[in-house]
């Protein structure tokens, strides 16, 4: 049987204006709180033992059933999201990015946005930054064109312009992963900061922090451990990043069995279901934009609506995502 679940995706949720990246994407606390409010008055929070009893023991969730996920352990999550989630009785779901937290290392995705709020809006200058990046590494990683890049990935979505895409998709994505990483290093030192150490301990809760909340009935999952694109990888790595981030939930007291995945990038492929099966995950969390329909079939591809897919007004009227649930409620 199949039942609608309504995921939502949170991020960065920080009062941005008195951060000192004022500019980088991300949910101010009040648009946070009035968010919660929308969703109390048309959804029910349901928590991770919800849905595990719906799929082992076929129980039902409700017909507007709504769970809150949390990715990349901000500390904004410690310090903003849990003590609101707390005061209302929510459960959250955090996921986060083990080797970062554990080495006290930047993740390469957080590093092109600090780098994208600290250039402001001169993309330009730093477009060319890139460009003259890819000129001296091309000959030794074979790399195409400035031109082949941008027109295959300079394409505006529905967040961001086309030179922002360019910049985050060549960096997070299309570039084999040493020298994207090598760009990406050589950017953050000169436009963020040569501490990367002290910028992690700054941007992710810690372990004992991370432990606090999942004590306080939280849920911790699992978010792989290097927060790699893990369709990229052969099956042997897969099942490494796997193991290793089932050693983390052990650390912070988080549950080990019956666990939840959550993509990084929601990138997955069959292969890597096959050993989330086989470790005892029960459920995986993509980024394809949807309600869920959350059943055994479904289980390792469910689907998620970001923050910015809803309202950030208590007083809005059910958008189309909320419609759909009513309406069929
Ligand atoms: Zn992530």
């Amino acid at each position: 049987m199949s039942q609608k679940l309504t995921v939502v995706m949170y991020h960065f949720v920080r009062e941005l204006p008195y951060t000192r990246y004022p500019e980088i994407k991300g949910l101010l606390t009040s648009q946070f709180k009035e968010q919660l409010t929308y969703l109390k008055k048309y959804y029910t929070f349901v928590t991770v033992a919800d849905c595990l009893s719906t799929l082992y023991n076929e129980t039902n969730l409700s017909s507007n059933a709504c769970l809150l996920t949390f990715d990349d352990a901000y500390i904004d999550h410690f310090v903003t999201v849990f003590p609101i989630l707390e005061e209302n009785r929510i459960q959250g779901c955090f996921f986060p990015p083990a080797k970062a937290i554990l080495s006290h290392e930047v993740l390469d995705v957080n590093k092109i946005h600090f780098i994208l709020a600290s250039v402001h809006k001169d993309l330009d200058q730093l477009i060319s930054e890139i460009y003259a990046c890819l000129k001296k590494y091309r000959s030794q990683y074979q790399l195409k064109s400035n031109s082949h890049y941008y027109s295959k990935l300079a394409v505006k979505n529905r967040f961001d312009s086309a030179e922002i895409i360019f910049i985050k998709r060549l960096l997070q994505m299309e570039l084999e992963e040493n020298v994207r990483k090598l760009i990406t290093d050589e950017l953050f030192q000169k436009y963020v900061t040569k501490d990367e150490e002290s910028f992690s301990r700054e941007l992710y809760m810690d372990l004992d922090q991370i432990k606090c909340m999942s004590r306080n009935g939280m849920y911790i999952g699992s978010h792989g451990f290097g927060h790699h694109w893990l369709n990229k990888l052969p099956p042997a790595k897969q099942e490494s990043e796997i193991d290793e981030s089932l050693k983390f939930l052990g650390l912070v007291d988080a549950p080990t069995e019956n666990w939840v995945m959550c993509y990084p990038y929601g990138a997955y492929n069959d292969s890597l279901i096959e050993i989330l099966k086989k470790k005892g995950c029960s459920f995986a969390f993509t980024t394809k934009v949807d309600i869920a329909n959350f059943s055994k079939e479904n289980a390792y591809t469910l689907e998620r609506l970001d923050t910015n897919d809803l309202p950030k007004l208590s007083y809005s009227e059910p958008n189309p995502w909320t419609k759909e649930i009513i309406n069929n409620g």
